[in-house]
């Protein structure tokens, strides 16, 4: 069933508390994190608490749910003093684009320069 959490999913044993995070926010449907990896200065995963494979399915199955994350996403710019400096929010989607983690969500990515195209 869409949406569902999934054994072997690394993002939906954050949400179930299984694997532990540095938590920013946290909204019924969405939970927002800091990346372990960080490749800018503010780096913060936002994610839908169900599971969906990537941001295409969440946006297709639940897009109230797809709303939830940019918003949150939006949230924690502000929260992280991005707005005046500009942000980036990206969904990596497939094994060629470096989708690793196949549970949708999205990178906030900020607190930098941000180069334009993206590697
Ligand atoms: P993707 O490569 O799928 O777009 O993004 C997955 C992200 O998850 C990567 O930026 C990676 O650093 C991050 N990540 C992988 N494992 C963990 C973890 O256990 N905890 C946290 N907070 N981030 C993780
Ligand atoms: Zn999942």
């Amino acid at each position: 069933m869409a949406g569902e959490a999934q054994a072997d999913c690394l993002f939906c044993k954050i949400v179930a508390g299984e694997v532990p995070a540095t938590l920013v926010r946290e909204t019924e449907t969405v939970v927002a994190f800091r990346d372990i990896n960080p490749q800018a200065p503010t780096h913060v995963l936002v994610i839908p608490k169900a599971h969906y494979p990537d941001a295409a399915a969440l946006a297709a199955k639940a897009p109230q749910v797809a709303a939830d994350v940019l918003r949150e996403a939006g949230e924690v710019a502000a929260e992280e003093k991005l707005d005046g400096t500009g942000y980036r929010i990206v969904f990596n989607t497939g094994a060629g684009a470096g989708q690793t983690v196949f549970h949708a969500h999205a990178h906030l990515l900020g607190g930098r320069g941000l180069e334009w195209p993206p590697g």
